[in-house]
């Protein structure tokens, strides 16, 4: 009997080591999961001051399937609201 499961994780590895991207590349499309196997880790290049994540790239690749992703940024929330805009109806007064 075939270990399905095994041989797609070998064929990825394989991919992998080749050079080969395998999913597909959702890059362009900022998501917390990747779409291809779900998983919500990614691989990111990032800057850190006082012990916190101060910046990072939004390009990465999923930690699981190693498919190219766009990794979200505050600004791709829907309801995002900078705390750095000026309030203009407040000053009306
Ligand atoms: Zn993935």
């Amino acid at each position: 009997m075939i270990n399905i499961s095994g041989l797609v994780a070998g064929v990825v590895r394989w991919a992998y080591k080749s050079g080969i991207t395998p999913g597909i590349d959702t890059r362009g499309i900022p998501s917390h999961e990747c779409i291809n196997c779900g998983c919500n880790v990614f691989e990111i290049r990032a800057g850190f001051e006082d012990y916190e994540i101060s910046f990072w790239f939004t390009e990465g690749r999923c930690a699981q399937c190693k498919a190219p992703v766009t990794v979200p940024t505050p600004c791709d929330h829907p309801d995002f609201e900078s705390e750095d805009v000026y309030d203009y109806e407040s000053d009306d007064e």
